[in-house]
């Protein structure tokens, strides 16, 4: 049996959110670059939730705005 996204319950889940671990679908995590120390970037994933909470995104002020944007 396959995992489903815990956020929509349709597609199968394709990585887990960074920082909650719940699974998301390709539809539903939110890519995000995070700086790391002097100049790196890395990659991360995040759920809706996540990814504008700032305790948990470094840039989550701009996902609040993109998100309002798309009401
Ligand atoms: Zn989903
Ligand atoms: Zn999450």
């Amino acid at each position: 049996m396959d995992d489903l996204c815990t956020d929509c319950g349709k597609q199968k889940q394709w990585t887990p959110c960074m920082w909650c671990r719940k699974p998301l679908c390709e539809a539903c995590a939110r890519f995000e670059l995070l700086a790391e120390g002097c100049g790196t970037v890395v990659p991360a994933y995040f759920c809706a939730t996540c990814v504008v909470d700032p305790f948990c995104n470094p840039n989550a002020i701009f996902w609040q705005m993109k998100e309002e944007d798309s009401k």
